[in-house]
């Protein structure tokens, strides 16, 4: 079986002392790649480090929306700056956050805004964040769509509405699901991810957060190795076999992000 983790903050304090056997775990778990994301740009810069030292680890790089606030604009040519770099393979994390209020919302757009300038300028899938701001998340990727068309992305950690995966899905997006899917009170958004056309849908990590059940409660953080349990869960609800949907999303986190299966 082959997985494929879309998100992950491999960078955080949490694996400060043992990325390298986590990494090693995920790897005998049958994690063949990592999207590793920055949330600013000195995470950006971190997280392409650890692309450079792990060959299974790939970067996206941004400024995620709850810390633009602290953000310089230097940070954000430097965001300009390291897209060019070749294990760079997607832009964010960006997006929406009404949920904190650590950034007045109107820069939160104007950070979006220039995430997705950077996605079509590089020609790279956008990294979406987005809680409790979907009506404006669709008006900012509508008014995107209606100038630039189709927009290559991912909605990370999904958790809202069919109605939102079905405007994403129209957009061009793909929706990748983490560790809430599993959760016991989350059967409406089970019936989302049922309904994810199989060739838009990615599975993610949010290590160390968003811990999946069974291991919920048990282990002090996420990591890669734990996607499968997301995979597992998934594959029941949408009456597959784990490995046909380990191979399909895989393959669909290969093709969005620009990553040769030789690799
Ligand atoms: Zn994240």
């Amino acid at each position: 079986m082959q997985l494929f983790d879309t998100h992950a903050h491999l960078d955080d304090a949490a694996f400060a002392n043992d990325l390298t056997q986590v990494i090693q775990r995920a790897q005998d778990g049958g994690v063949i790649g990592i999207l590793a994301v920055g949330i600013s740009a000195a995470s950006s810069e971190a997280v392409i480090r650890l692309a450079e030292k792990f060959p299974m680890v790939w970067a996206a790089v941004g400024i995620h929306p709850n810390y633009a606030a602290q953000a310089q604009a230097e940070d954000w040519w430097q965001i300009e700056k390291l897209a060019q770099h070749p294990k760079v393979v997607a832009i964010g994390e960006t997006g929406l956050d009404r949920y904190w209020d650590y950034t007045p919302f109107a820069l939160q757009e104007e950070y979006f805004v220039r995430h997705l300038a950077l996605a079509r300028q590089t020609g790279r899938p956008i990294v979406i964040h987005c809680r409790e701001a979907e009506a404006d998340l669709r008006r900012i990727l509508q008014q995107d769509y209606d100038v630039h068309g189709s927009l290559k992305g991912i909605l990370h950690a999904f958790s809202g509405e069919w109605a939102t995966a079905e405007f994403g899905l129209a957009m061009g997006l793909h929706v990748s699901f983490a560790g809430m899917v599993t959760f016991r009170n989350a059967e409406d958004l089970r019936q989302v991810a049922a309904r994810i056309p199989a060739q838009r849908l990615l599975i993610e990590t949010d290590s160390p957060y968003l811990t999946p059940v069974p291991l919920r409660g048990k282990v002090s953080r996420n990591e890669p190795a734990h996607i499968v349990h997301t995979l597992t869960c998934l594959a029941q609800v949408r009456q597959v076999e784990p490995t046909t949907l380990a191979a399909e999303t895989t393959a669909n986190a290969r093709h969005l992000l620009g990553i040769d299966s030789a690799d």
